[in-house]
């Protein structure tokens, strides 16, 4: 799928809105992380020195539809301005006079960030008369906030129907990622599931069977699989009510033709504190036991998938691997994604994590940082900020 883009299109002495997203931890009143502020400089900077002006705009937390001095975008300004080399103004609103006379002042080559959209109640409503003011604040509009296109809001979806609008570069990279993720995948497409739990990603497990030769599952959400193949899994975190939804899982696939794989053997303690792990078959678990990992066997062949595939998509750990106990069976998953001869799409947050802490992010194709809007594309819905923007 291919939008209108806004790297293509003449920008000359026209003021651009950008729908960024600078959504980042704070801490003690700074920028904490600002790996989604350096992710945009590229798209800014194309603009700046192509002649345009540059209206910002991002949402911040959750202040819940009024001002919320915790949750200013001023010290986004601050680190914004130190990356850019050059002074990025502000204003204390989102819409108006005073931000509309902000934005007519600036010359070709300036940046203006206007406060946090989530000051206006107007935002999550998608507000007719928000969207309106937001739209005289630029002759044209350039989404490239993936992580906010699942939400029908005033800066994502209001302001796109009122202004010549475009596909950001950042917004179409992870488009055009998960959209051959899902439509054209390089075949045998393998998908890992991991995580907490099946009822967060059941919508995302319901659709990739559709799509995916081989789906491996792990992590908590992997013990109700084996409570539906009647397993002992003693106190470990699973969903009993879910378990009519795993076995009509295990039915698809065997409908479909899908290799569904679950673990065949488990790390196991009596609780998450204890330093006493054993190594079991997942028919051998014991009612004082709890499952925190797989074990090698389960690496071992989920590793063989892996590498004979031609896609490879992993979302959700394998098990609590925040705690050197339990992080085996993540660490190795990440390690065969990244030496697998396919390409490799990575997302959610945990996930990353996981990718981060065994150092191989630089060996991963894509990593998808879209978190809740790329779980719903990967559902198969339409995300209302992509479907507000014109096609190529
Ligand atoms: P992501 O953020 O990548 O989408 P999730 O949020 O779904 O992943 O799941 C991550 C969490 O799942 C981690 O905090 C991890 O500790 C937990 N988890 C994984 N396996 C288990 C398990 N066997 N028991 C309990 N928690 C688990
Ligand atoms: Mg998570």
């Amino acid at each position: 799928m291919t939008k209108r883009s806004i790297t293509e299109t003449e920008v000359r002495g026209k003021r651009a809105l950008v729908r960024v997203d600078f959504n980042v931890p704070l801490r003690d009143g700074e920028v904490a992380d600002d790996t989604r502020i350096r992710a945009t400089l590229p798209t800014i900077e194309d603009l700046l020195h192509r002649g345009a002006a540059v209206v910002l705009a991002t949402h911040l937390g959750r202040p819940k539809g009024k001002p919320d001095p915790a949750y200013s975008v001023a010290p986004i300004a601050r680190r914004l301005s130190e990356l850019l080399g050059a002074s990025v103004a502000t204003v204390p609103v989102v819409v108006g006079p005073e931000a509309e006379q902000a934005a007519a002042a600036l010359d070709p080559g300036e940046v203006l960030l206007i406060e946090n959209t989530r000051f206006e109640p107007g935002e999550e409503s998608n507000d007719p008369a928000l969207a309106g003011a937001l739209a005289r604040l630029g002759d044209l509009f350039v989404n490239d906030a993936f992580g906010a296109a699942h939400r029908a809001h005033a800066s994502t979806v209001g302001v796109a129907e009122r202004l010549p609008s475009y596909a950001g570069p950042l917004l179409q990279r992870e488009v055009t990622t998960l959209s051959r993720l899902m439509d054209n995948p390089e075949r045998p497409f393998v998908a890992i599931l991991g995580g907490a739990k099946v009822s967060d990603k059941l919508g995302v497990l319901d659709h990739l069977l559709g799509k995916v030769d081989a789906l491996l599952l792990g992590g908590g959400m992997a013990n109700t699989m084996l409570l539906a193949q009647e397993h002992e899994i003693g106190s470990s975190l699973a969903e009993p009510d879910r378990v009519n939804d795993a076995r009509r899982l295990v039915d698809r696939a065997a409908e479909r033709g899908v290799l569904l794989l679950a673990p065949t053997d488990v790390v196991t303690a009596e609780s998450l504190e204890s330093t006493v792990t054993k190594v079991v078959s997942v028919a051998d678990v014991s009612a004082d036991q709890s499952i925190f990992d797989i074990g090698p066997d389960t690496i071992a062949r989920y590793c063989q998938e892996i590498f004979t595939a031609g896609t490879v998509f992993w979302n959700g750990p394998m098990g609590v691997f925040e705690l050197p106990a339990f992080e085996n069976g993540t660490l190795a998953i990440a390690r065969c994604v990244a030496d697998a001869n396919a390409f490799t799409v990575v997302g959610g947050g945990d996930s990353l994590a996981a990718i981060e802490a065994a150092g191989v992010g630089e060996r991963i194709d894509h990593i998808a940082t879209g978190g809740g809007a790329s779980l719903e594309y990967l559902e198969g819905r339409t995300l209302p900020g992509i479907a507000a923007l014109p096609d190529a």
